[in-house]
This record gives structure tokens, sequence and C-alpha cells, in this order.
């Protein structure tokens, strides 16, 4: 098989006077031939214009070698030996480009190339066998490098929420679903998805050296306790406005948390270690015993220790500035945590080592940031570097060929990686870290390496939906454009999807990056719970069928998708050298701390995404000249998902009234002015139904119609219609506000090829009608989709 992003030519074919080119050669119509000599150039990628290329093209016979997605599994027997040749020379050129192409070694076929001007090239790979050649090419996309100096932050603190279409969402999350996350986590006879605030506590009796218990649940099941201790503090920082329910709800979550740290800080080890599947020994399958006493720490790839590890420092950094900084328990503890991973991780006489799963490589890139904001510029320096040298030692760190493998993203140096494959959560979370890493330490291979990946996912892998992760059985990406709807998306992947693009547009301060991360938020991560936020899905396919869960086997999910809900001022607002930016629209009131030399409380009141109104008032401390940057959104970022009509630009943009025409740059308007107090940014962003159709290459959806407004994506039910109808394109569709229905939604309506009625609901408010919710995901049977987003446009 030739994958089809390769463009191959075939001159021995050619030569034998067989027919035209032909992409794909008939094993049968070769059997009586020598093997066809065959290349393969590499994926696509892009590389800034300060840095190089890595190549790593194949010359050979048989199937060129593909990326194995799936993880190795050791018990299959060995692929046959592949057929031999001739042996080949080979040579990399140039085929087309706007400058020069300088390559470290043309005749090798693993090499580095350099450019001298940016735009497109396209770079061959020819071999030859002295009777036959045989050529593949790759593209390479060359930019300039981000800017010196990457946006800062907004640290979500005490917000306030006014918006009738985030008021809800968002107290159902804290009335309902974190309160639901704390009674699990405090049971301790869940059967299905156990291990919660009692692997702490049975691991802090050992460490007193009195008799315990086993580690209940996964090695990860510590995950789930720091996610909710991250989601309480962040929840405690909403102001209730008065919401008795919601008052009641923060109650028990401080009460919550004055039970739970001292839990969780006993059963950290002296030297800061902490993961209660080590201190203790497991329940292992069919109720035996798995004796830890001879695990040592950072020597085994699978055990999560800093998926769990990782996970704590986050909450720290929450619960941190929850409290104003004036409860430094969890920050402290955080501290030690990271100083014991720093103090025995890292180059000779330390050790080289990575974990199976990147949360830590995130984390760490997060809390080093932090740590510079809290401490002083310079001191979470090492943090990031730890991280660094973390993912430099994917693939690096192992000698043994067979423990690296794409699932975990350990197959090639994490720098020479432009196709994103393996389990979808560890990569954005990979890539998500990396993006940290260029930010803090400026290296182009990383520059390089994260906008190679975000290209190849985003318009080769990417759902509609903002979701990422196509196939089930190893949870991770699909080859490029195989999307099928019975998609995976993993709730948690929506998460590190809005983590990896939100880091890329600070990297890079480009708006198209917040055009994909609100996506995400909008489609894939809400629509994860339902509208009473007590049920949720661990994955999202496009075609739903089961009915959302009140807990799963795996509940890695169920804290993730509340901190990330919960963080919306930091979604909303960065921070730039000269002023600030808007990224989404959320109403409400923001205070940005040191953004152009002081504190300006921003402002929003809006009903986005159900109208495209939003006002912006402006509360800087004092009257000064700086630049408010306004993200203009586009739609169309993703090249997999063009919607037509296009709705673009803003209506109007007024400042205290007064029209403006500002510069558009990299998807916002610059309005610089003399800003103070009071004044307002109004703009009116463009809504409007819009169909989408995928582009071709899409196999699955050639045919197929899916309907956006604004950033949400539509699905249609069958407790609203046959939902096998045509949908033609020429149906005219209206938007309409429906105060009833399903809490209050702006519907699309449109006609059926039949003439009947068409009624879309947004996609996040899906599934909210059919089948009662169950406390497992069920098993088994197959059932059809009763709700789906791409509508059938003709018959194929
Ligand atoms: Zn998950």
């Amino acid at each position: 098989m030739i994958p089809n992003h390769k463009h191959s030519t075939f001159t021995r074919r050619q030569l034998l006077g067989a027919a035209a080119l032909a992409p794909v050669i008939p094993a049968a119509a070769l059997a009586d031939e020598t093997p066809q000599l065959r290349t393969l150039a590499g994926p696509d990628r892009v590389v800034m214009k300060t840095g190089k290329t890595y190549l790593r093209g194949w010359a050979g016979y048989g199937d060129p070698p593909q990326i194995n997605r799936q993880p190795r599994n050791r018990n299959a027997p060995p692929p046959p030996p592949p057929p031999t040749g001739p042996a080949a020379t080979s040579a990399w050129s140039k085929e087309s480009g706007p400058g020069e192409v300088t390559f470290a070694d043309p005749k090798s076929l693993v090499t580095t190339a350099k450019f001298s001007t940016p735009g497109t090239y396209v770079l061959k790979l020819t071999a030859n066998n002295g009777q036959a050649s045989n050529s593949s090419t790759l593209t390479v996309s060359v930019e300039e490098p981000p800017p010196a100096h990457a946006l800062e932050p907004i640290y979500t603190k005490a917000n306030k929420l006014d918006s009738p279409f985030w008021n809800p969402r968002i107290k159902a999350l804290i009335v309902n679903w974190i309160p639901h996350c704390v009674d699990q986590i405090n049971r301790t006879d869940i059967k299905i998805g156990p291990g919660g605030i009692d692997n702490f506590v049975e691991a802090a009796k050992k460490l007193r050296g009195e008799p315990h218990g086993l580690h209940k649940g996964y090695v990860f099941s510590n995950a789930w306790v720091h996610q909710t201790v991250e989601s309480m503090s962040i929840a405690l920082m909403v102001d209730p406005q008065a919401d008795q329910e919601i008052i009641k709800a923060q109650e028990k979550m401080r009460a919550t948390l004055e039970d739970w740290i001292p839990k969780i800080l006993a059963a950290q080890e002296s030297d800061g270690y902490l993961q209660t599947a080590f201190t203790l020994s497991r329940e292992g399958p069919n109720g035996t015993t798995i004796d830890t006493a001879g695990f040592k720490h950072w020597d085994r790839r699978g055990d999560h220790e800093g998926y769990v590890g990782g996970y704590f420092l986050e909450s720290a950094i929450n619960h941190y500035l929850m409290t104003n900084g004036k409860d430094k328990r969890l920050y402290n503890a955080a501290t030690k945590l990271a100083d014991c991973w720093y103090n025995n991780l890292g180059p000779a006489p330390k050790k080289a080592w990575y974990d199976g799963h990147q949360e830590m490589e995130q984390a760490l890139g997060r809390f080093g940031r932090f740590v510079n904001e809290v401490e002083g510029p310079g001191k979470g320096q090492k943090y990031i570097e730890l991280a660094k040298f973390l993912l430099d030692s994917r693939s690096r760190a192992s000698k043994d060929e067979r423990e690296r493998s794409p699932y975990d993203q350990s197959h090639l140096p994490v720098t020479e990686q432009y196709e994103a494959v393996g389990h979808s959560v560890r990569a954005v979370y990979s890539y998500s870290g990396m993006a940290d890493v260029a930010i803090g330490t400026h290296d182009v291979d990383y520059e390089s390496a994260v906008k190679s990946l975000w290209a190849n996912i985003v318009h080769k892998k990417y759902y509609v939906t903002g979701g990422v992760g196509a196939v089930g059985s190893f949870e991770g990406f699909g080859a490029e454009y195989a999307l099928p709807n019975a998609a995976y998306c993993e709730t948690c992947a929506s998460c590190g999807e809005i983590f990896y693009q939100w880091k890329m547009h600070l990297l890079y301060h480009d708006a198209k990056y917040a055009d994909l991360y609100e996506d995400s938020l909008y489609n894939g991560l809400l629509g994860s719970l339902d509208l009473d936020a007590k049920h949720f899905f661990y994955d999202n396919p496009l075609d739903a069928t089961v009915s959302r869960y009140t807990w799963h086997v795996c509940p890695c999910c169920v804290g993730n998708l509340a901190r990330t809900l919960l963080m919306l001022p930091t979604w909303t607002y960065t921070r730039s050298a000269d002023g600030l930016n808007v990224n989404l629209f959320v109403g409400g009131t923001v205070n940005v701390e040191n953004a152009a030399g002081m504190n300006i409380r921003m402002v929003q009141a809006t009903d986005y995404p159900r109208s495209g109104k939003v006002a912006i008032t402006l509360h800087p401390d004092v009257s000064k000249n700086f630049t408010v940057r306004v993200r203009i959104p586009n739609r169309a970022v993703s090249l997999l998902y063009p919607p037509s009509p296009e709705v673009s630009g803003v209506t109007s943009l007024k400042v205290n009234g007064s029209a403006v025409k500002p510069v558009i740059e990299k998807g916002y308007a610059v309005i610089t002015r003399n800003w103070k107090a009071g004044d307002k940014i109004e703009l009116d962003v463009p809504m409007k139904p819009q169909r989408v159709h995928a582009n071709d290459n899409v196999a699955t959806l050639r045919n197929k119609v899916a309907l956006r407004y604004g950033p949400m994506i539509y699905n249609i039910e069958k407790a609203d219609q046959d939902i096998a109808k045509l949908l033609g394109p020429d149906s005219p569709l209206t938007a309409e506000w429906k105060p009833d229905l399903l809490g209050g939604v702006v519907t699309i309506k449109g006609q059926f090829t039949d003439g009947s009625p068409m009624l879309a609901i947004p996609n996040y408010a899906r599934k909210n009608r059919s089948g009662p919710p169950t406390e497992y995901p069920p098993q088994g049977q197959r059932v059809a989709a009763d709700s789906i987003i791409w509508i059938k446009e003709r018959d194929a």
C-alpha cells in the first residue's frame, strides 16, 4: 500500500510499457517480475526558516514502512522479511519552491534540509538501482519563526459569569457534577472504576507503619482525585451571585478540601514522591495482590507516575490561586514533588527516563511558568528544562527498539515527529508539553515540530467537533483522512486539544488557534456532559448511540472535563507586551492583572453564541495608551471542513459608539488608543447557519453535510424526525431561538428533500431526550445511531 499523501511515479512500469501511471500496482501483475523499487519521502511538514527539517526517506522493495499506529503485540509472529532487489542509490532534490534548499547530505536517506526563503517547497527523493528508478515527494511549508516573546496567560482567579449561555452550564457543573465526583471519590465500595481518597488514607497508614489496605483501581487512579481538587479550587473562584444552590455546593467543596488535603499530603513520601500505587501494594486481577515492594520509581513505562504526578502539580496551581497564595500546603508539596523528579531525572549522572503518558511533561511547563510568576523570573525554568529532558528522552532513552512505539509517541525523537500518531490523549498532551518547551526555551526544532503536528492534525486528522482520535481499539489517531463517524474522540483528548491550541496561540500570537479551541470547547468538550451535568460521555462519536452514564471503568475524564470548562477566564484573555487579547466572547467580569503595566477589569456583555452581539467594557486602573486585540472569528481554519456561505469578519465594530476600521492582524482587530475606565468596544460577529462539506479526501463524508452556527456544530435527532432522510443542497436554512427546547437553544430549521421539516439542535445538547442514562456505558450489542452530525445530502 502506498500512503495517499505520497506522490510516487513508477518509471520502471513505464519502461516496461505498461498502462499509463497507476497509483497502485496489483501484486498479481508483478508476480513474475523482479521486485519493484519503491521510495517514501515522509510526511509533509512545517519548518521555521531559522531551523532545519529532519528527513528520513526510505528506498527498497516491498511495502514502504508505515508507522505502526497500534501498540506492538509482542506475541504476534514476526512479519515475513521484505523482498530484496539490486542495491539502489538515492538522492534528495528540490522539485519546486521559492528559494534555495541545502541538504546536509543529499545522497543519504536520513539527513536534514535548510531553506533560504519562506514559502512552500516540494522535495523529491529519487532512488535508482541501475535498472529502474522511483521517486516520492513531500511538501515543506517554510515559515517565519514565532515572535521572540510568547503571550502571557491570564490565571483564572475570582471571576463573575454573566452569560445566558454559560451560567446554567457552569452552575450545573458546580451543583451537580463536581459534588457527584466528590461523592464517588469518597466511596470505598465502588466495584468498577474504584480508587479514590481511600488510596491516600491507606498509603498514609503504611507510611506511619500502621496496618493498611491495598491500592485500589488502576495505577493512575490518583488522577481523578487531583483533578477534582483542581476543579473544586476553580469552582470556588466563581462568584455565586447569591445563588443558594451554588453557595451550598461551594460550602461542601470547602469542607471537602479541608478533609482531603491533609489526607493527600499524608501520603506523600519523605523525598516528595507521591503515587499511592507505588507506596501500597496493588489489587491485582481476580482477587490477586501485586506486591510492589521490589518496584523502583521511574523504572516502568506503563505505571503512569508522571501522569498522576502531573495532575498533582496542576491542582496545586489552582489551589494556590483560589487562596490568593495564603494557603501554600499544596503548592509547597507540589514543589517538593517537582524537585524530587528534578533531583532524580535528567542528564547523567541523573537518570534518563520517560513515562508512557505525557501529563507530567505538560504539567511541568505550566508549573514552571507559574513558579516564574510566583517566585520570580527564572525560578521555574528548571521545571521547563526537565519537561524538555523528559520529551527529549522519548525514543532516545530506550536502547531496546521494541520499547519505542508510536502508541506513546516514542517511535522517533519528538522533534522529528511530523505526523500525529498513537494514543490521542498521550499525543495531544505530548504536543501541548512540546509547545510549553517551545515557549520556554525558543528551541527552533520544537517550534517546527509543534507546527507540523498541528497542521497534520487540523488539516488531516481532525473532527468537525474539535475532537480527535478516530480509532477506538487503541484510543488513538488513525491514518490521514480516515475519519469515521463512529469516532472515539475521548473527552480527555478534547481537553488536551484545548491546552495544545491555547499554547500554540501563546507561542504564535495567532487567533486561528483560538478559533479551534473555541470549537473544541463548545462542541467536543461541553457536549461530554448532559444538560443537568449528572452524566457524561467518555468517548464522543459523531454518530451518537448510547446514553450518557454516571461513571466509567476508567474515570480519567471526570475531573479533567470540569477543570477545563471552569477555566473560561484563561481561555478568554491573554496578555501581550503592549496590552491584551480578547479570544472568546463570554459574558462576565474578569480582572486581567498586569496587562500594560496595570490591572484592567474586563466586562463582557453578550449572549454569544446565541447571537453575535458583544459589548466589552474596559476598566483600566489608569488611563493609558495600549492595544486591545479582539478576535475576529474564522470558521474555516481547518482545510477539512470549509463552511458555506462564507461568514467572516465583523458586521460592525465601534469604540464608544463610533465606528472604527481597525487593522486586522493574525485574526485580530487591533485597536490602539488611550483607554480610560468605561470605554466600550461593541462588535457584531456575523452568525448564520452554514453548511459544511468535508474535503473530498474524507471518503466517508462524501455526499454528506454538517450544519454550523457560529462555533456550534449541529445534530439532527430521532426525537424530532427520521434522521435517514436527505437534506437537499438547496433547502434554505434558518436559525430560530427555541426557549423551551433543551434549556433554550438556537435551532437550525430546513426541509428534507421529501418536503418534511428538518430540525437541528446544537451538538452539545445532543442525547438529552433519548433513553435513560445509565450507571456505566452499556456493553455488548450495537445500537443504531439516533443523533447524527453528518446528514445525507444525496444518495451515493
Ligand atoms: Zn479520559
